[in-house]
């Protein structure tokens, strides 16, 4: 888009879905901004590709339609729900565990000692019932320990092991141990409570309907930002206010720039860190899987969860075919050999894979921010009277997270400006 000389009242750093929710909240509160973006789309971590004729999301996730600032922006007409049902493998058996009020069957093998005694089941209702009237928590986060020793203490040994904690590993990218108890109840809950699935035709329809006729300046990396300024390569904008929505690594590299860190706590800027994740896409011929996610209860190899994601979203795939979305979390997922997936992949679904094409493969360096246990949940951080940080990692390693942060950030703005 055409660029002005003029300072600017807001410039928004970053076209992910913290960025994007900031546009769309400052056009609605008729304040005037442009949105810089490195990249030559919208959407950050939430894109997809065409790869020939089969649609891969840039990682697995969903879409959750129960996430209340993505619902103020974006209602689809169509939507693939997915079934909120997991399936756990142990020993090449394949037990279903879900909500009964969705499919009373799952109550059967939900039964089933092989995935818990039926007293940890119980307690682990008990709990899932209580995470709606918890404290709020948000900003007391002293006693906050992490969610294995939230899990340990409530006594579920053998419904966490093998079913609690591959699950969870899916939805933090990050090991249990490692991971903040308040932000993965509150995780949990928008999982639980909402209604995830996919957009039609892949995660990256979220991100360019809420783009829509926003001003972004696609390939514009910002490589300074100061009082009053940004600095993309040799061009210089004023801007009386700053939205900074990039991740957490590339903020921690601006605001050293901008010499702002001493405006953030320690703890705040040494989390700033991330998580790597890879997706492994690979077709085959039509099988009879249906589209409840696998995982594997006993973590024999390196797969974290596989879906037949083709079964969910038919047009990820072309007729004959199912694809199928394979997740590897933690530092050695760049190290692991296609040949170690497809012999976990095997055991997973019960079949032989190497026949299996393999379609794709996502190394994601930068795939959740770390919260670790005492990480605070702030809406975004006022640094200085012109700078505001937002983004996931200000918030809680979502969607929501993102988006809601990007609101807050706009609202206050707004008040502000
Ligand atoms: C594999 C995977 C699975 C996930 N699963 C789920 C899920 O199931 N449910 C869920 O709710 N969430 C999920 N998430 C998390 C969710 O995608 C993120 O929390 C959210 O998209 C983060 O948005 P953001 O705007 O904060 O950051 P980003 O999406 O990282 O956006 C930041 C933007 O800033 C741009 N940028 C960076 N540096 C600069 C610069 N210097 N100048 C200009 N632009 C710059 C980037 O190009 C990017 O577009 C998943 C994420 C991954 C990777």
């Amino acid at each position: 888009m055409a660029s002005r000389r003029s300072g600017l009242p807001v410039a928004i750093i970053g076209a992910g879905l913290a960025g994007l929710a900031a546009g769309l909240r400052l056009r609605e509160l008729g304040v005037e901004f442009e949105i810089f973006e490195s990249s030559d789309a919208p959407g950050g971590r939430v894109r997809s590709d065409q790869v020939g004729e089969y649609i891969c999301d840039r990682g697995f996730q969903l879409v959750n339609l129960g996430y209340p600032d993505l619902t103020r922006f974006y209602q689809p007409t169509d939507f693939h729900r997915a079934s909120k049902a997991i399936d756990v493998v142990i020993n090449s058996k394949v037990y279903r565990l879900g909500d009964p009020r969705e499919n009373f069957s799952n109550l059967i093998s939900s039964l089933n000692p092989a995935t818990g005694a039926p007293l940890e089941k119980i307690r682990f209702l008990n709990f899932l019932r209580g995470l709606k009237s918890r404290p709020n928590s948000l900003n007391e986060m002293d006693e906050d320990q992490s969610f294995e020793e939230a899990m340990i203490a409530l006594g579920i040994g053998t419904l966490y092991s093998r079913v609690v904690r591959p699950f969870a590993q899916g939805v933090f990218l990050d090991r249990c141990d490692q991971v903040s108890e308040e932000m993965a109840y509150k995780l949990i809950d928008f999982f639980i409570n909402g209604s995830p699935g996919l957009p039609i035709g892949g995660v990256s329809t979220l991100s360019k309907s809420l783009a829509k006729d926003l001003p972004i300046n696609f390939k514009s990396q910002v490589d300074e930002i100061g009082e009053g300024f940004l600095r993309i390569g040799k061009r210089k904008r004023k801007a009386a206010r700053i939205i900074l929505a990039t991740d957490s690594l590339a903020a921690k590299i601006l605001l050293s720039d901008a010499q702002v860190e001493r405006s953030l706590d320690s703890k705040t800027f040494d989390s700033m860190t991330m998580s790597t994740s890879t997706t492994w896409y690979h077709a085959l011929d039509d099988a009879g899987f249906d589209a409840t996610l696998r995982i594997d209860g006993l973590g024999t190899g390196p797969v974290t969860n596989s879906i037949a994601i083709s079964k969910l979203a038919p047009e990820y795939a072309p007729p004959g075919k199912t694809l199928i979305s394979s997740t590897v979390i933690g530092s050695v997922s760049e190290n692991t050999s296609e040949s170690s997936v497809r012999r976990h992949l095997a055991s997973i679904w019960g079949v032989e894979t190497e026949e299996w094409e393999l379609i794709a493969k996502y190394v994601i360096k930068k795939s959740l921010p770390h919260h670790p246990p005492g990480k605070a949940m702030k809406s975004f951080l006022s640094l200085g009277n012109q700078l505001l940080l937002v983004g996931d990692h200000v918030a809680f390693p979502s969607q929501q997270g993102a988006l809601g942060s990007g609101v807050s950030a706009a609202e206050e703005i707004a008040r502000t400006i």
